[in-house]
């Protein structure tokens, strides 16, 4: 971005009144990591703002200003922050111990409560990631199939281990990102998301031992999947031999309590899941046919004289998120909280897209379930939000936002008391509730004014 981006606009310069200690942070952070960051995704100029404690939908930063949160936790957070359930669990594992080296009762109950929502969910296999339990389901299905290739989709994301890096944000060519190697690459095949024929012509040509993908579509619907698309690939994953992988990172228990597969009613063969998983601590799983996840069993090794893929991961199940997962699951299992957070974001998304309408800008706010993105009109065509439908954009398109104009609507949002993500969006929980709501919508319409102030709408 141009310094005169940032020297020259009202709203830097009011952020920057507003944010010394977060400033003050931030140029420590830049003497110990790269760009003072621990996360791409918080990745913000001049700085990001520096929290210092959080409650409900609500965080609070070190110079003592207060926003609505959708970041939420990169999307953990379905109960909001501190949900007490949830942190009473965790008191009570972390009494007891953070690390046995053995079982323990707390990984036992957690498994049960996947097991008990998600249909696929035959066996469980704890991991510590996201990125780790995409990257077991992977192996697991090359392993399971004894075929090499994996079909992924430009945009959608798994984490960023080294066969599906390429096409997330750049590489939409296939090509290795830097750092990775070719030969991995060339076994990944990256296809337009929802190109159900492309999808045809590949698994027709062989050697393709699954297709992972995010069931809602790339960033929680930023560039939504048809669901006859994800009934089309189960189809046709079931006649190649090739396995179905729901990437239900976002999704899973967030759509609905089932997650994505529950919600659509299309059953994957694995699934992956992390953040709401482990109730806002690390935590991440590969679940899906026993057959399958046999693979990773001891005695099955011996029963099918088949090799079993290893699998350590020192944090695997620990006790305190075990203990904060299961608890936010049975939160999930037994109240309306995912029905919550769908009706305020559709509440949300028609407020914000009122409020575009109201300043005739040609954005607009949409999504599914707990979602919202903000479409900001890269190639500026006409359109009314209203009648705005994704379905009718290309997944370039979807994705492309001018970055200084989002980097500023961003400023905006967080100068009056709002902090939404990069997409731009977020995340909605349980827990936001109809003050935020009109908080968060007289936050957009001042940012709007803001914006067109500075000639950037
Ligand atoms: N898959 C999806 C769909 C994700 O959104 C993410 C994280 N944003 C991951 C995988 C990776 O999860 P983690 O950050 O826990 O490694």
């Amino acid at each position: 971005m141009t310094d005169s981006f940032l020297s020259n606009s009202a709203i830097v310069a009011a952020y920057r009144e507003k944010s010394p200690s977060s400033a003050e942070l931030a140029g420590q952070a830049a003497r110990s990591f790269p760009s003072g960051l621990t996360h791409d995704s918080r990745y913000l100029e001049p700085y990001g703002i520096y929290i210092e404690r959080a409650e409900g939908a609500h965080k609070w930063d070190v110079d003592g200003n207060e926003y609505v949160d959708y970041f939420g936790g990169h999307g953990a957070l379905l109960l909001g922050h501190n949900h007490p359930r949830v942190l009473a669990a965790m008191h009570t594992a972390l009494d007891a111990g953070t690390h046995f080296g053995a079982s323990h009762a707390f990984e036992l109950r957690w498994a049960q409560a996947v097991q008990n929502l998600v249909p696929c969910a035959e066996r469980v296999r704890f991991t510590s990631s996201g990125t780790e339990a995409t990257l077991l389901a992977l192996r697991l299905a090359r392993a399971y199939t004894g075929k090499r290739k994996i079909i992924h989709f430009a945009t959608h994301f798994h984490g960023w281990q080294d066969h599906v890096t390429s096409g997330y944000s750049s590489h939409f060519d296939g090509t290795p990102t830097t750092g990775v190697l070719p030969g991995v690459a060339e076994y990944s095949i990256l296809l337009a998301p929802g190109d159900t024929d492309a999808v045809a012509a590949a698994l027709a040509e062989g050697d393709v031992a699954a297709i992972i993908l995010e069931p809602t579509g790339a960033t929680f619907g930023l560039v939504p999947v048809d669901p006859d698309h994800l009934a089309a690939l189960r189809e046709l994953t079931s006649k190649y031999d090739t396995l179905l992988v729901f990437d239900e990172v976002v999704t899973g228990f967030r759509v609905s309590p089932g997650g994505a597969q529950a919600a659509l009613g299309v059953t994957p063969d694995l699934a992956t899941f992390a953040k709401i998983l482990a109730g806002g601590l690390p935590g991440g799983a590969v679940v899906g046919r026993k057959d399958i996840l046999d693979l990773l069993d001891f005695d099955a090794k011996i029963r099918k004289g088949r090799e079993k893929i290893a699998h350590q991961g020192t944090y695997n199940a620990n006790p305190v998120s075990a203990a904060a997962g299961a608890a936010a699951l049975d939160i999930i299992a037994t109240t309306d909280v995912c029905d919550k957070a769908n009706a305020y974001a559709a509440a949300l998304r028609k407020r914000l897209n009122e409020v575009i309408e109201t300043e005739g800008v040609a954005w607009a706010a949409y999504g599914t379930y707990s979602g919202f993105h903000v479409f900001t009109n890269t190639r500026k065509r006409h359109l009314t939000p209203s009648e705005f439908d994704p379905f009718d954009y290309d997944y370039e398109e979807l994705k492309a936002n001018p970055p200084e104009v989002v980097t500023k609507l961003r400023l905006a949002m967080l100068l009056n008391g709002v902090d939404i993500t990069g997409w731009p969006g977020g995340t909605v929980s349980a827990a936001h509730g109809e003050g935020d709501l009109e908080k968060t919508v007289a936050a957009f319409r001042k940012s709007l004014v803001m914006l067109k102030s500075e000639g950037e709408l």
